[in-house]
């Protein structure tokens, strides 16, 4: 008998998170956050190879300690990058598993049934969006193509697209790529409607596991704008773990006279052991840490206080202070008149943090009202459902980004150009009117940079193009008109056009293929890819399920 298709479910919101994603539904007028087939209404961002199949999410993280070169996280700090980039080798260093460069790409590199398999970070991702989707539909029972993926907000055109084909490989649709800031004021927006009267100033301080975002929004007659972003990308509560692992490192060596850090499945166990100390002691003063056999048959056993966890980790929560100055800094605002601070991210639950942050704004109190892992999946999921359509409820909320650094050209005398200038809402159109510079110039070349400093070169160079063609004559006649425009994805298209002479060019600021991402012939080869390992996929499923 022919199984009846299952037929096509609404859009979902996938939080994409470094550690932990999340996945949202909008159903029967509000946000419900799936629970996976574990009950966690978090998964674990973790792909593991083993002997017996793929794992993924809280299947791959359980089995880490044992297979630690083969069990892969992490790959959003890979997505979209160069394998030269300095933040790829310094994380590479903290990685049991390897990761080496093709042609500047980093591929992670595992052993699966005795054979060497590549996977570039976007294959990575797709896995656990295929396994957020799976929980998704498990929950629905209908099957899903439309979705929103988050981003955080300092993500680059190629980051962004890259987990746009992320989405691509995984089969879906994937209708937009938000910011996550963004994500967690809607979701903030919907809960407390009544702050819209008037028009409010929002901060929203996201400390999640690797990530550190704050985001200053004005909402105003249901509009979100906003007005600056700061944050770092490598601070979170994967650095709060290493801090612990670095100092039981220290105290094994003191107590045994043997030093453990050379050995990645010790170490995996002990930041295992960590992590959960860490949750521990954001409800109690005091925790033990007990590993078995951690190291040449040793056993491990010792305690930690809140006070030691927060001494070792003081720089790093008064680093995010001093960021959310900055922010409020660039917002041009007065600390006073920011009227909620919204905590996202799980390292928020963290009592010192929220200390820090609630002194710095003179002991305002803080919105816990959305649980902070949820939050950005939440206003993900409603996104997902305004873009679909159906939802009178929230359709009418006009949502608005913004450029996380300026966008511009170089002058011929090798300044920069700004069209976009930072923290501008998009999507948007910038254009200006550009001339020859020389007699008999043929040719105009446009370089387009990203940054902040006034010499172009000093900018990253996202590409460039030139328009052929001009016919030779006195400098200064062309009308060159040069448009800078950001669609709703972040992606950047920029075009000069010389309208008497019919001349035009343009690009499409999808360089970031050569800067680490996939060309569409790898991504179609991808997909193929996925599908053979959909077999193993339905494996793991059965093998999840206790
Ligand atoms: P996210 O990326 O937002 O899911 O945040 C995950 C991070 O939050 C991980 O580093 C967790 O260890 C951390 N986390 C979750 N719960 C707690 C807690 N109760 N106290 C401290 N950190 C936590």
């Amino acid at each position: 008998m022919a199984v009846a298709a299952k037929s096509e479910g609404p859009a979902i919101g996938i939080d994409l998170g470094t550690t932990y994603s999340c996945v949202g539904v909008w159903k029967h007028d509000r946000v419900e956050i799936i629970a996976n087939d574990q009950g966690n209404r978090t998964t674990p961002s973790y792909v593991a190879f083993t002997n017996i199949g793929r794992l993924i999410g809280d299947a791959a993280k359980n089995q880490v300690t044992i297979n630690p070169i083969n069990t892969v996280f992490g790959a959003k700090r890979l997505i979209g990058r160069k394998f030269s980039d300095a933040c790829v080798k310094s994380d590479m260093k903290l990685w049991p598993f390897k990761v080496r460069g093709v042609g500047d790409k980093p591929m992670i590199v595992i052993n699966y049934k005795n054979e060497k398999k590549q996977f570039a970070a976007e294959e990575i991702s797709s896995m656990i969006l295929s396994k957020m989707r799976e929980i998704a539909e498990a929950y629905l029972g209908l099957t899903i193509k439309n979705v929103v993926i988050t981003v955080p907000a300092y993500f680059n055109d190629s980051q962004r697209r890259a987990t746009k084909d992320a989405g691509v490989i995984a089969g879906m649709n994937v209708m937009r790529i938000l910011n996550e800031p963004t994500a967690a004021a809607i979701a903030y927006g919907l809960d407390k409607k009544a702050m819209t009267i008037g028009g409010k100033n929002v901060l929203i301080f996201d400390l999640g596991g690797g990530t550190f975002d704050v985001c200053i929004l004005q909402i105003e007659d249901e509009i979100f704008e906003v007005k600056a972003i700061a944050g770092d990308t490598h601070l979170g509560g994967e650095d709060f773990d290493s801090r612990m692992v670095n100092h039981f490192v220290q105290e094994f060596e003191k107590k045994h006279r043997k030093d453990i850090s050379n050995d990645p499945k010790a170490l995996r166990r002990l930041r295992t052991s960590c992590e959960r100390a860490k949750r521990t002691l954001s409800s109690t003063a005091e925790t033990t840490i007990e590993i078995d056999s951690l190291f040449e048959g040793i056993d491990f056993h010792s305690k930690i206080t809140r006070a030691k966890f927060e001494e070792l980790n003081m720089d790093l929560f008064r680093k995010c202070t001093e960021t959310v100055e900055n922010c409020v800094r660039d917002a041009k605002i007065d600390r006073k008149i920011v009227d909620d601070i919204v905590l996202v991210g799980g390292s928020t639950r963290i009592p010192k943090v929220q200390q820090l942050l609630q002194d710095f704004f003179n002991g305002k109190e803080l919105c816990k009202s959305i649980n902070p892992d949820e939050a950005v999946a939440y206003g993900a999921a409603v996104q997902a459902a305004v873009l679909h359509g159906g939802v009178e409820k929230v359709q009418d909320l006009l949502l608005l980004d913004v450029t996380p650094l300026s966008l511009g050209r170089m002058r011929q005398t090798g300044e920069f150009d700004v069209f976009v200038p930072r923290n501008t809402t998009i999507p948007t159109k910038k254009t200006k009117v550009a001339t020859t510079v020389l007699q008999n110039q043929t040719g105009l070349i446009v370089d387009v940079y990203e940054g902040e400093e006034t010499r172009a070169e000093k900018n990253k160079l996202l590409g460039q193009f030139v328009l052929r063609g001009i016919p030779p004559g006195p400098k200064g006649k062309p009308q060159f008109t040069i448009c800078f425009e950001i669609d709703a994805n972040g992606i950047l298209i920029v075009s000069a056009e010389e309208k008497e002479l019919c001349l035009e060019n343009k690009i499409i600021i999808s360089n970031y293929r050569d800067r680490g991402g996939l060309s569409n012939v790898e991504i179609a080869k991808v997909i193929k890819e996925a599908e053979k390992y959909k077999v193993i996929k339905y494996r793991t499923r059965n093998l999840t399920r206790k």
